[in-house]
């Protein structure tokens, strides 16, 4: 699903990445470890088309997406990749069901068809008492929960995970953890960066970034 064929990436100086390669095929629930600072955000963000690279190719179901345009871009993040972030990146000040409708709003769907496919995300991650609550009255845990739910409404086909538990207790760890098996269960695809060891043992393969520079 994912090729990335010697990626380059540097920022002044910093290489990041020299001849980097990566796989990863549908279906996957893979965790992305290494240092901090050697390029696991930066992978994301070329993952989701958000950050550009010096040379190489990137291949998404054997589309180079070189070829698109930001228009095509766009299109693409929206329908392939759900994010989520270790700080949530959640409204504080509306509620969990505003959030989770957010992907929605830049569609054609109406207010009803947007609320059906709300209440199935809900019930799926057992979070339907949280839908009223303001984002800011919630705990770490529930928030990542809603984060989940925002990413999956739009029904992608792969979710990266950046460091998804740095700031949940081991409990909230762990329901996070089962809620993306549950996910990957169903087919999506799951990358995670992680700097919990156990977390990354528990995925089903783990891949080393080698910090180059420094
Ligand atoms: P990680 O997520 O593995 O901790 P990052 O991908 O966030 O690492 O960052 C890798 C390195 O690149 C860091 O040293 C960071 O400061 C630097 N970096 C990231 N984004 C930018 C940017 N937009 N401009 C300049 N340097 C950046
Ligand atoms: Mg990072």
């Amino acid at each position: 699903m994912i090729h990335i064929n010697n990626l380059c990436k540097s920022y002044g100086d910093k290489v990041i990445f020299a001849n980097f390669n990566l796989s990863i095929a549908s279906g996957e629930f893979v965790s992305i470890v290494g240092e901090s600072g050697c390029g696991k955000s930066t992978l994301f963000n070329i993952i989701g088309c958000l950050d550009s690279f010096d040379k190489g190719d990137y291949f998404f179901n054997n589309e180079n997406i070189k070829k698109y345009n930001n228009k095509q871009l766009l299109n693409f993040r929206k329908h392939n990749i759900g994010f989520i972030f270790q700080n949530f990146h959640l409204i504080e000040t509306i509620t969990a069901y505003q959030n989770i409708e957010m992907p929605l709003l830049y569609t054609n769907l109406k207010k009803s068809e947007r609320e059906n496919i709300i209440y199935d995300v809900l019930k799926k991650l057992n979070i339907v008492d949280l839908k009223d609550k303001l984002v800011q009255d919630l705990s770490g845990g529930e928030k990542q929960r809603i984060a989940i739910a925002r990413a999956i409404v739009m029904k992608p086909k792969v979710i990266v995970a950046d460091e998804p538990t740095g700031n949940l207790d081991n409990i909230n760890t762990y329901k996070v953890y089962q809620l993306l098996r549950e996910l990957n269960n169903t087919g999506m695809t799951i990358i995670i960066a992680t700097h919990n060891s156990s977390l990354a043992d528990k995925t089903d393969r783990i891949i080393k970034i080698e910090k180059l520079w420094g």
